[in-house]
């Protein structure tokens, strides 16, 4: 009993906890779970060949170990010739909770952060031919690069700012977080009521226009206006 105390009994190497910094502090935010949301901004939703309506959000995840700090790299997947960013806004989760209410969602946001949700695109749409899940797409290691988290004390909850990307300097991806299909409130109330939602959740909250691959040796540099910026190596 008393060992047990002192040292779990791990049959094997515990793997070890994913975490982010917090900006200004020297805590980690632990990560739980990483959620994304589908086509949330219209002109997003055009260029990948859909007609934008406000159906119910969608969701995928992806792996907490898929984390990438800011500053880092990201190693060029395997099977895939069309590797994509989508620059996007995270919601980081400091509560949770099942069957949240719109007009309570906010409560449970701890802050937020500028992410990158990497796709292997060309392994995305055979899968979305052949009516398969989507992992082996969006769930690769390395495919989650995130920034320091920005408390909500700090930055509140924006609504509008910009979203962008610049790859070598030259910008890639622009829109505003006023151009959401699904608020912030909406889609961590909608997801509540799928899964229980959890302190160190991620929700990586959709991408606006200007996806496109990126090429080994590309510097990607992205921000939210009013939250933080992001910088990765593509090695
Ligand atoms: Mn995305």
């Amino acid at each position: 009993m008393l060992k047990g105390f002192f040292s779990l009994n791990y049959v094997i190497p515990a793997p070890p906890l994913p975490t982010l910094g917090v900006r200004g502090t020297t805590g980690l935010f632990p990560i739980h779970r990483i959620y994304c949301v589908g086509r949330n901004y219209a002109a997003h939703a055009r260029e990948m060949g859909h007609v934008p309506e406000r159906e119910p959000p969608f969701f995928f995840q992806k792996n907490p170990d898929s984390i990438v700090p800011s500053g880092g790299r990201f190693p060029y997947p395997g099977h895939s010739q069309d590797v994509h960013h989508e620059l996007e806004m995270v919601v980081a989760l400091g509560g949770g909770g099942r069957d949240l209410a719109v007009d309570q969602a906010l409560d449970c946001v701890f802050g937020y952060a500028v992410g990158l949700d990497m796709t292997r695109r060309d392994l995305q749409a055979q899968m979305k031919q052949m009516g398969r899940p989507w992992e082996i797409g969006k769930a690769f290691e390395f495919a989650a690069p995130c920034s320091d988290i920005v408390p909500a004390t700090e930055c509140g909850h924006p609504r509008s700012g910009a979203v962008w990307l610049k790859v070598n300097g030259e910008l890639r991806q622009r829109g505003d977080l006023r151009q959401m299909i699904w608020s912030v409130p909406e889609m961590i109330s909608y997801l509540s009521a799928l899964f229980t939602l959890a302190p160190g959740d991620l929700i990586f909250s959709g991408t606006p226009a200007g996806v496109a691959a990126v090429r080994r040796g590309d510097v990607l540099h992205g921000g939210v206006d009013g939250i933080g910026e992001l910088k990765i190596s593509v090695v």
